[in-house]
């Protein structure tokens, strides 16, 4: 589905946030990015959807190289591969409707009240949601709306950058059991990234830990947790509050 090779990314100023990035990512699989904050993952999500452009290597998407396409045509990619992103407030128009919102990726002349329809109820939001505004909702509800905007055009491939980072930790889990249940109704293909591979493992079959804009470590999610060989691994899972840990603390009520 996405194959990645010796990927670069130098800003100005000399800052290289992504030194020689290399992976493959099959139909049907979860692929997790985990690393600390600027390690490179929003750069590489960045480059995967074709918003930014890499200073060296290539990304193809389904066999077509995409780094060097300009952006008429791009369409297949705009349909195919879907981004949430962290801040669902920041990502959402707060002058639209959730309906309009919703609909926006998609053709005018498409029955768009049936898939609307269909959307809040598969991401779990009541009909009556359509006609309101972004404020008026939780933050878990609004990942939900962009979750839903997400999967409106039928995508391939869905792109999740710190889904859950800004949730209230009771959210958190909701919203990872969601997207775990939409990527497998709707045969999804995940890439997953956030600075807590705890949550990641909540949600993927594999995981790349990036490190200062390099994979240090890729594989089996399950292995690599129980087994970290990098030692940046076993900081990561050591240092980071993990979802577990922090369920247990808000259950516990301390
Ligand atoms: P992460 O998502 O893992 O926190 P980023 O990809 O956002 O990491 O950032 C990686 C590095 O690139 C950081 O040092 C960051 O400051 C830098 N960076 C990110 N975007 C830009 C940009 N548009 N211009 C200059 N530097 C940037
Ligand atoms: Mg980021």
């Amino acid at each position: 589905m996405i194959e990645v090779n010796n990927l670069h990314r130098t800003y100005r100023r000399n800052v290289h946030a992504l030194k020689g990035v290399t992976f493959t990512v099959n139909a049907g699989q979860r692929f997790g990015i985990v690393g600390e904050s600027g390690s490179g993952k929003s750069t590489l999500v960045r480059l995967l959807a074709a918003l930014d452009r890499p200073t060296g290597g290539l990304i193809r998407f389904r066999g077509t190289r995409i780094d060097t396409l300009p952006e008429r045509k791009l369409k297949f990619l705009r349909n195919d591969l879907q981004i949430v992103f962290q801040d669902p407030m920041g990502s959402l128009d707060p002058r639209m409707r959730v309906k309009d919102i919703i609909c926006e990726p998609l053709d005018r002349d498409y029955d768009r009240s049936e898939r609307l329809r269909e959307l809040l109820d598969a991401v779990g939001l009541p009909q009556n949601a359509a006609t309101r505004y972004p404020h008026q909702f939780s933050g878990g509800q609004r990942q939900r709306i962009s979750i839903a905007r997400a999967l409106a055009p039928y995508p391939k491939v869905l792109v999740a950058d710190e889904p859950v980072s800004a949730l209230d930790v009771s959210v958190r889990a909701q919203i990872l059991n969601l997207l775990d249940e939409l990527v497998e109704r709707y045969d999804l293909t995940l890439v997953f990234v956030s600075h807590d591979l705890a949550v990641v493992r909540r949600v993927c079959d594999t995981v790349a830990v990036m490190r200062r804009g390099q994979i240090v470590e890729i594989g089996d999610v399950e292995q690599i947790y129980r087994y970290p060989n990098h030692p940046y691994t076993r900081e990561l899972i050591a240092a980071v509050p993990t979802l577990q840990g922090a369920l247990a603390r808000f259950q516990g009520g301390s």
